[in-house]
């Protein structure tokens, strides 16, 4: 198959406005592609200048993933403005951290709320686009934690190996349509959301990679476009954990 040209394509991100979810929309605009920058609170005008800075166009939308409601709007009007959803980046995430024991049933449900069903929501509303296009590219930000689990991230660690079976679900049944979907499962990515680690837990992730260092959010939207320009690869995991599993 021939490699993706994803210039002009339209790409919806997820929770775009910082960390990896804004790099990975700078590297989709990199290669020329229009983005719609889904946010939940606010975004910057320079994080939006400095995608359009790349002479593609940035359509941000106000969203919280987890209502079904607002999953439509970001994607109806994705449509409204470009006419089609090419690639759609399940990015938006949050963490709340606890031991088991002391894990409320809120903090459950809101983990699994915004990382798994935000992902399903997101999915319904542009996979039937993308049925209509008969093509399309989805990526879901899953994690090593849903590969291994984690001690305190029992929430999270469920919601991300819940993201590898809806990926691989959506994969089998969508193939057929010529539409893809591939789940990128990152290490220690330094963002905000691994910024509130302590110092010393910090060294103690950082000795469990064998490459030896944190990896960037360009390293996993580097990975992203790579997907997305590769039409053959579908139903996969792809790890981006300077080798922490093996
Ligand atoms: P981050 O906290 O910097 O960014 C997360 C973004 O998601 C924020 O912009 C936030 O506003 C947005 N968001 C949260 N809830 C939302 C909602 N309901 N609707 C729309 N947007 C919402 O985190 P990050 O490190 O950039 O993480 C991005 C993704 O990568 C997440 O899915 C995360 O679980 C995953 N991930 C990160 C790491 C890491 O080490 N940083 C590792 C593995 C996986």
């Amino acid at each position: 198959m021939q490699k993706v040209d994803l210039k002009n394509k339209t790409v919806v991100v997820t929770g775009a406005a910082k960390g990896i979810g804004k790099a990975i929309a700078l590297e989709f605009a990199k290669v020329g592609a229009n983005i719609v920058l889904n946010y939940r609170s606010s975004v910057s005008e320079e994080t939006v200048a400095e995608i359009t800075g790349y002479g593609v166009t940035c359509l941000p939308v106000q969203g919280d993933v987890s209502r079904f409601a607002e999953a439509e709007q970001v994607i109806a009007a994705a449509k409204e403005q470009f006419g089609s959803v090419d690639v759609l980046v399940n990015n938006a995430g949050i963490t709340k951290d606890m031991l088991l024991m002391r894990m409320t049933e809120e903090a459950f449900d809101a983990v699994i709320a915004v990382n798994l069903k935000g992902a399903f929501n997101m999915i319904r509303h542009a996979s039937k686009l993308m049925l209509k296009q008969k093509s399309g590219t989805i990526l879901n930000l899953s994690s090593v934690v849903g590969e291994t689990g984690n001690a305190g991230q029992a929430n999270y660690a469920a919601s991300k190996a819940g993201i590898i079976g809806l990926t691989k679900s959506t994969a089998m049944e969508l193939a057929s349509r010529g539409i893809t979907c591939n789940a990128i499962a990152p290490g220690f990515i330094e963002t905000d959301m691994t910024d509130v680690l302590k110092g010393e837990m910090k060294e103690a992730l950082k000795n469990r990679i064998p490459l030896g260092c944190f990896g960037q959010p360009e390293d996993v939207a580097r990975t992203a476009v790579f997907l997305a320009e590769n039409p053959y690869i579908t139903g996969q995991v792809i790890n981006v954990d300077g080798g922490m599993v093996c």
